[in-house]
């Protein structure tokens, strides 16, 4: 089968890769292969100082050890900078964009919705970022599995930050600028990123590229409610047992499995997965973890 189908698994190198993000690289990775499309990996260390050193190639290395191959050049966002700007001073000379030197704690007094003080009135010192002037906004989607998303329109319309006062690239930006320049027809993620969904759905438009679909999937939490992230210590991965952590990744979504899969090489394992694989499976609700 040929298909136009190019999804994409886009880790951020702040520690390496815990069960909650085998869940987006084993869901994403399932709904490509399963439509014969590519499969792309690419590394957001746009943000230097939450990097952890060496996380980028123990991730990969996990990745590999999970049978979870990627197709073409591996992508790099610190690598994009050159092409983030170009995008800001398009959007800059379009009027789309422009700087703003309002402190958080401002923003924080309002409400936390930026009010465009600085798009009416000019920044008042050179410390700024740049924010979108935002006049094409989103607030709604369908989403391919948990169907159509509302969010708040006050926040839709906010003439969100593009490039933060630290001079380090807002990854909304980031982000939509290279799902567009990688050809990415669909973007498979856990649900915590609804609202980022919006914004670049927003991005999107406003740069007149064709979006994507989205398809979020159930984020892991721990039983205490909490989302598993590094922040609170969720363990890394064991990759001496890939074939262990495939098979919890798959019933996480649903989907059937059979008992002498666990003989089976992580490769083995994820085609079996691919064969079988029903995205009406997934559960639409929360799962919860104990603490492992
Ligand atoms: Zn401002």
């Amino acid at each position: 089968m040929t298909t136009s189908y190019i999804g994409r698994f886009a880790p951020s190198p702040s520690g390496p890769l815990h069960f909650g993000s085998l869940i987006a690289a084993v869901g994403s990775y399932l709904r490509a292969r399963a439509q014969g499309g590519q499969w792309l990996v690419r590394i957001e260390d746009i943000d230097p100082p939450r990097e952890v050193a060496g996380a980028s190639d123990r991730i990969l290395r996990t990745l590999e050890a999970h049978g979870l191959h990627w197709d073409g050049e591996l992508m790099y966002q610190s690598h994009r900078s050159a092409r983030y700007d170009e995008i800001l001073e398009q959007l800059s000379q379009e009027a789309l964009c422009y700087p703003c030197s309002c402190t958080r704690k401002r923003v924080q007094s309002l409400g936390g919705v930026y009010d465009g003080h600085c798009r009416l009135h000019g920044p008042e010192s050179d410390q700024v970022a740049l924010r979108l002037h935002n006049s094409a906004a989103v607030s709604r989607f369908d989403d391919a599995l948990l169907g159509p998303i509302v969010t708040d329109v006050y926040f839709a319309e906010e003439d969100f930050i593009l490039k933060r006062r630290d001079g380090l690239y807002a990854y909304q930006l980031a982000v939509v600028v290279d799902d567009h320049d990688q050809g990415i027809t669909e973007v498979v993620r856990g649900n915590d990123l609804l609202e980022a969904t919006v914004r670049q759905l927003t991005l999107f438009s406003q740069l007149g590229w064709q979006a994507p679909t989205y398809l979020h999937l159930p984020l892991a939490v721990w039983t205490d409610g909490h989302k598993l992230s590094k922040q609170n210590h969720a363990p890394a991965l064991d990759d001496s047992q890939p074939t262990a952590n495939l098979l919890l990744a798959l019933r996480f979504l649903g989907q059937p499995i059979e008992p002498d899969w666990a003989e089976l090489s992580p490769e083995a394992v994820l085609s079996a997965a691919v064969q079988q694989f029903e995205l009406t499976r997934i559960p639409r609700e929360r799962h919860l973890l104990a603490p492992f």
